[in-house]
């Protein structure tokens, strides 16, 4: 018999430039500790899904793939979250602990990039995926939930927007995510009793969070 063939998977590496804080002062306490830079994103090839919805549950089929470097994190058989990858005896970060994570990150001083990489075969789990990035490299003590949950989600839709060819991603479909990430943001709000600013999440807004970063920093 012959052997079976490896997996045809796509290596993605998202660029994932620094994006600049609009929520207020202390609801992070080490906001940008680490330098974001790229995302290492892995997808079975061909079998991309653009059209999962952003529901607020569990994202589906999407894990961090630990590194050497991440081997003091919560961790999973990755085979068990993510498919068609040729995953086998790969470990990765316990899905429950992603603010484990963030803190113990920021704590050991080390790289996101250089524990983690990304397993996502569907829009909602890259979503996923690119939020949970943004916490990795903004440390914060989780008491302002909403608002650092906002924060992280206006820069994964900024980095879904910036890396839209890459993905690829039309425009339509960045615009429903946005649109549901914004019914989520606006819930936790509510949960909180806090105003939410309708237009922080606003398209314009978001597609011009990564350059604003970026001219900031060069002046
Ligand atoms: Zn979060």
């Amino acid at each position: 018999m012959l052997p079976a063939e490896p997996p045809r998977v796509r290596v993605v590496h998202l660029a994932t430039p620094p994006v600049a804080r609009f929520v207020p002062a202390g609801v992070f306490d080490d906001y940008g500790w680490c330098t974001s830079d790229a995302l290492e994103w892995r997808t079975p090839a061909g079998l991309w899904d653009g059209a999962t919805p952003l529901d607020g549950g569990d994202p589906a089929r999407m894990v961090f793939v630990v590194r050497e470097a991440g081997a003091f994190l919560p961790r999973e058989l990755a085979c068990v979250h993510a498919f068609g990858l040729g995953l086998v005896d790969e470990q990765a970060l316990a899905p429950w602990a992603i603010d484990d994570a963030t803190d113990g990150l920021h704590a050991r001083r080390v790289r996101p990039r250089d524990a983690l990489w990304l397993a996502a075969d569907n829009l909602d789990a890259l979503f996923w995926g690119l939020h949970d990035w943004a916490h990795f490299h903004n440390h914060g003590p989780l008491e302002q939930r909403a608002w650092t949950e906002l924060q992280c989600d206006a820069t994964a839709l900024a980095w879904l927007w910036h890396n839209l060819a890459a993905i690829p991603l039309d425009n339509a479909a960045w615009e429903r995510a946005r649109r549901e990430a914004a019914t989520l943001s606006r819930g936790r709000f509510a949960a909180e009793g806090v105003a939410f600013d309708e237009a922080a999440l606003a398209p314009g807004r978001l597609q011009a969070l990564v350059g604003a970063c970026a001219r900031t920093s060069r002046s």
